[in-house]
């Protein structure tokens, strides 16, 4: 497993108050008695102009800790054409230490460097703005352009986060990783606010594709362990991988979940298959030349991103759904990035709006609170 002392080097951005900066004083402690080396600039632009000039692209060991200027909130990205959940998205950095052979970073990034933005107050801020006043309950994520638990024992950006989502009334923290590292979270007073979410699957799909991250037995250790300390978990079933034995591969996975992990403590499951957008597939092919990945034939959406034909996907979908409805009936899943047809087709319903799929998450929300209280 690749692990965050595995970085050579990092540098700090001067503008921000290096004494009462929670990450920076996290990482100077952290950092103690490593190889790491610290150094602290007056110019972020030069560094990210040097690595877009020099930087190997995916040499993932040079950390930016500096003042982002831009928005930190967004509304998940959805896709043109898609059944979508009203789901919002925090950035706190961008790029990751991992290399899922699938990920669409490698579409979107064009310099090596993985920043982390060390304004939080500007966050925070913009998320009181966003949701104070709002008879709404927010589910706001992190994990979309980096892992969120990846740096955590060097940055400690979660008890940051998960402390200050406990005192919020309307809004649930969704962590999302494929590490292990879960002991910054293990003595929070997280209120119920914070769901840990991992994306699952089979042991022999993480060993080729998923390289530097946790093995699937890690993960289910570290999500029992997250379950110990009173948190809601989540479980993302995406991106499935369709290969030889995927429905025996799949169920087993499934096995060894409920083996370990009480289904009362699940706030949601959600499926998707593998897929990628434009000019993704060139790159998968030139860097992972043994990969079946892309050698599957694929159909092009209504949002130009490229899935499994949908009697594949639809299979997929179906037996995985049958099989955790056995489990629990109750378990809420959802498809991520579906279309309407596919939700008829397995879930026998298409939700009308983002509106009306957020209904039911925020249903199973009620559902499992009732049960803790009881
Ligand atoms: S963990 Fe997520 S962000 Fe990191 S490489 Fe894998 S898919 Fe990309």
């Amino acid at each position: 497993m690749i692990q965050p002392w595995d970085i050579k080097k990092i540098f700090i951005d001067n503008s921000l108050n290096k004494d009462h900066n929670p990450i920076i004083q996290n990482i100077l402690k952290n950092t103690q008695n490593t190889s790491i080396k610290i150094e602290f600039i007056d110019n972020p632009k030069e560094i990210f102009d040097y690595y877009l000039k020099h930087g190997s692209l995916f040499e993932k060991d040079t950390l930016l800790v500096y003042r982002h200027q831009g928005k930190f909130i967004s509304s998940c990205p959805g896709s043109d054409g898609m059944v979508c959940c009203q789901y919002f998205v925090i950035n706190f950095g961008i790029g990751c230490l991992y290399d899922c052979h699938y990920c669409y970073l490698q579409n979107f990034m064009n310099q090596p460097l993985m920043t982390v933005f060390g304004n939080l107050e500007d966050l925070f801020s913009e998320i009181e703005k966003k949701i104070k006043g709002k008879n709404f309950h927010f589910r706001i994520g992190t994990g979309e352009y980096t892992d969120s638990l990846a740096l955590d024992p060097i940055i400690e950006i979660s008890p940051i986060l998960v402390n200050y989502f406990a005192q919020l009334e309307n809004a649930t923290l969704e962590l999302k990783t494929k590490s292990n590292h879960i002991e910054k979270l293990l003595n929070l007073n997280h209120n119920n606010h914070t769901v840990v979410a991992w994306s699952l699957n089979p042991p022999e799909i993480i060993d080729k594709i998923e390289p530097g991250t946790a093995s699937l037995k890690e993960r289910l250790e570290a999500a029992k362990r997250v379950q110990e300390a009173g948190y809601k978990l989540a479980f993302h079933f995406d991106p499935m991988i369709y290969h030889d034995n995927w429905e025996k591969n799949y169920k087993e996975l499934l096995d060894q979940l409920f083996a370990t992990i009480d289904t009362n403590r699940i706030a949601w499951i959600s499926l998707g298959t593998f897929r990628y957008s434009i000019g993704q597939k060139e790159i998968m092919q030139k860097r992972f030349l043994d990969d079946n990945l892309t050698k599957q034939e694929m159909v092009q959406g209504s949002d130009k991103k490229f899935r499994y034909f949908k009697t594949i996907r639809q299979e997929m979908y179906a037996t995985i759904k049958s099989y955790i409805d056995k489990k629990d009936p109750k378990l809420f899943s959802y498809l991520c990035m579906e279309t309407q047809y596919m939700w008829e087709k397995i879930y026998q319903f298409v939700p009308q709006s983002s509106k009306n799929l957020d209904s039911y998450f925020e249903n199973r929300r009620i559902y499992m609170e009732s049960l803790s209280k009881s």
